[in-house]
């Protein structure tokens, strides 16, 4: 199966796009604005999507795309895969005839477009080509992030997340782990952001990532823009030894 990265950037400017990564042709985790870059095709093509947690920047293209492809979701409803914690914020700050129409409910009258699927951490959602499992994350919403295994192999993605040690651990209890997409947003300039907003810098990061025991390839994503060399270049040089670069928009993975 292949797993394409439509955005991994931790805002916009330029050629960058907030966080979204398109499994096979059908899957979405997360939702950012790297969606917006799908032709109306491709889009309608998408029968699930994946939350990690709410911020705006992992949901944004979620409302937009379910209008773009109504007509296809009467047929297929949209299938959302989040938290019970993560339903009831959509629900209530978007869905909410507000923001947005409630794709959950448009009338009585109305086919269904949109539907819940609620998971906790450590449940394993199976789909045609690959399984996904909630993994838990530590940010200033409830979060979580995926561990996503096929055929070929598995890759984790910790969503945005700062230090914790249950994620490390779920990890190790793996027998494998080909590839880590980890976040690190900000360079230890900005330390006490980090701590503030709960996402990892540099060194808060380094420290986490001796606790994994794999040795996955890992690439950090949702780098501050502007920033971006400079965060890599300080995760590199504090954890040497270890393969760690940075994630690319349009990079792919064959799982
Ligand atoms: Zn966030
Ligand atoms: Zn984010």
């Amino acid at each position: 199966m292949q797993i394409k990265i439509l955005g991994c950037s931790g805002g916009i400017g330029g050629s960058r796009r907030t966080t979204s990564m398109l499994l096979g042709d059908d899957i979405l985790i997360d939702c950012g604005t790297g969606v917006l870059d799908l032709e109306i095709q491709e889009l309608a093509k998408i029968r699930h999507v994946f939350l990690t947690h709410t911020h705006l920047d992992h949901i944004l293209s979620l409302p937009l795309m379910l209008d773009t492809v109504q007509e296809e979701a009467e047929l297929h409803p949209l299938q959302l895969h989040l938290t019970q914690e993560s339903d009831q914020i959509v629900r209530e700050h978007l869905f909410n005839w507000k923001l947005w129409p409630d794709f959950f409910n448009l009338g009585d009258a109305e086919p269904v477009v949109l539907e819940s699927n609620l998971h906790a951490v450590g449940d394993a959602i199976k789909t045609v080509q690959c399984e996904l499992q909630m993994l838990p994350a530590q940010h200033s919403v409830p979060a979580v992030g995926y561990l996503v295994r096929s055929t070929g192999g598995s890759l984790a993605f910790s969503g945005d997340c700062c230090t914790n040690d249950s994620l490390w651990e779920v990890l190790n209890q793996q027998p494998s782990l080909d590839h880590l997409i980890v976040e690190c947003s900000y360079t230890d300039a900005e330390q006490e952001l980090s701590v503030k907003a709960k996402h990892y810098c540099s060194s808060s990061l380094a420290e986490d990532l001796k606790k994994l025991d794999h040795e996955p390839n890992i690439y950090l994503t949702h780098l501050k823009p502007g920033a971006e060399d400079e965060i890599v270049a300080e995760v590199q040089k504090l954890v040497p030894g270890r393969s760690i670069k940075a994630l690319h928009n349009g990079q792919q993975f064959e799982l």
